[in-house]
Parts: structure tokens; C-alpha cells; sequence
């Protein structure tokens, strides 16, 4: 049974706010981060982790990433109810209820089985619903494609062409593409067949995206 008290509330009303400071302005995202408990993503112990704004470990070397984040990529996504969306890198699944609760049909996929077996779990017990598979996201998943959008949450050595591919038109694809230690975030839009835009933004500390296109475990 997860647990959802007065106080858990309290914690996340507080994050948004600082969420709200840190320049995030979509209503809707910041709806969706008070409404997704993220402390049922920690261990017991960790709790007071839980709603500052910081990635945390989950295990298997990997992160829940931080809200600030989070927020940043579901604003640049700007998800209409109803829009497809792939995930990369479902992780603890956390930002795939922060899509969930925006409106979005979700596929999410993840490189390390036993995260993609956790977070199913967890998000099925919560109630919510998205499609999960275990695989390579850095190829995308051609099987369900085209998408609305597409977001990378690990940090990728370049822009895989197969995502641009796999993008509806129009579609907007939101991925960090740097080197290992930081990534500049992009929004690469798919406005037709030929016309393709891309936009820079700020830059992020994200775990490596592995996998055919991206960096080779050592
Ligand atoms: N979105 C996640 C969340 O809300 O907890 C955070 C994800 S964590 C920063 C990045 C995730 O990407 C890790 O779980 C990692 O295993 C996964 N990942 C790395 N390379 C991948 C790939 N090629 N395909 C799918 N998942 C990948």
C-alpha cells in the first residue's frame, strides 16, 4: 500500500515552488509534479530525499533524475492529451508519470531489466498505465512508431537519426547530446518530410545513454 500523507503533500508543494522560482511556467507540469508521489521511488530511509530537487541513485548505477529536470524536459516536450510518446530510459519511471499525468500515451523503454521490471511494478500499483519494454532505446522502437514525441532521459554521444525517423510530423524529439560528464539539451522538430529544426538549451549532467548509438559499456 503506498502511503500518501498531509505531509508527503506538503513536501512536494514545497518543490514546486521552488520548481515555480527556478523558471518552470507550465501549470500543467507543475500540476503533474504535485500530483505523482515521487518519495515511493526511494527507500524508507531516504525519504527526506525525496522532494529535494536532486537525482538520486536507484540502483544499478543509474538515477532517478532530478525534478528540476524532469520539469524542464516535460515543458520543452509540451504534451497535448493524447500525444504519443516514447520514453528512453524509464529508469525508476518516475517522468513516466509525470507524462502519464499530462495525458500522454506512453511507451518507455529501458536498457537494464531488472530497473524496467521495478518500474513496471511500481507504476502498475500506482494505478497508472504506459507500455513497457525492455530493450535498446537508442535506436528508439520502430514497433510502435511514428510518435508525437520523443524524450531521451540519458545523455546521448549524438542525435540518433532512427528518432528523427520515428517522429510523427509534426513531432518533437527533446534529448541531451554532450560528452559523459555534461549534455546540452535539444529539441529537434519534424515540421515535414524535409524541414527539420533544431533548437539549444541549457546544459545537464545525465547518466550515459548506452547501446548501439550510444556509449559502448567499457
Ligand atoms: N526517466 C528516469 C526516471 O524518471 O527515473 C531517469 C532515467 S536515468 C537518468 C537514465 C536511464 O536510461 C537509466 O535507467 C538507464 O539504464 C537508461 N538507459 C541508458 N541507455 C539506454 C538505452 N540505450 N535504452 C534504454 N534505456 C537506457
Amino acid at each position: 500500500m503506498i502511503e500518501d500523507s498531509y505531509r508527503h503533500r506538503g513536501m512536494r508543494r514545497a518543490l514546486v515552488r521552488t520548481l515555480a522560482e527556478k523558471g518552470i511556467r507550465n501549470q500543467q507540469v507543475l500540476h503533474a509534479i504535485q500530483n505523482v508521489p515521487r518519495h515511493v521511488f526511494f527507500d524508507q530511509a531516504f525519504l527526506e530525499h525525496a522532494y529535494q530537487d536532486k537525482a538520486f541513485p536507484i540502483g544499478e548505477g543509474q538515477t532517478i533524475s532530478q525534478p528540476y529536470t524532469v520539469a524542464v524536459q516535460s515543458e520543452l516536450l509540451d504534451i497535448k492529451p493524447g500525444d504519443r510518446v516514447l520514453e528512453i530510459g524509464t529508469g525508476s519511471g518516475y517522468q513516466c508519470c509525470i507524462l502519464l499525468e499530462l495525458g500522454a500515451k506512453v511507451y518507455t523503454i529501458e536498457y537494464v531489466k531488472s530497473l524496467h521490471q521495478q518500474a513496471k511494478k511500481m507504476l502498475n500499483s500506482m494505478g497508472y498505465q504506459a507500455n513497457f519494454i525492455h530493450g535498446d532505446g537508442s535506436r528508439g522502437f520502430n514497433a510502435y512508431a511514428p510518435y508525437d514525441k520523443i524524450i531521451v532521459t540519458a545523455g546521448a554521444p549524438s542525435v540518433p537519426e532512427e528518432l528523427i525517423q520515428q517522429l510523427a510530423i509534426p513531432g518533437k524529439l527533446v534529448i541531451p547530446v554532450g560528452g559523459t560528464d555534461r549534455q546540452k539539451m535539444l529539441t529537434i522538430e519534424r515540421l515535414s518530410e524535409s524541414n527539420i529544426t533544431k533548437k539549444e538549451h541549457n546544459y545537464f549532467s545525465f547518466v550515459p545513454l548506452l547501446g548501439e548509438q550510444g556509449w559502448k559499456k567499457k
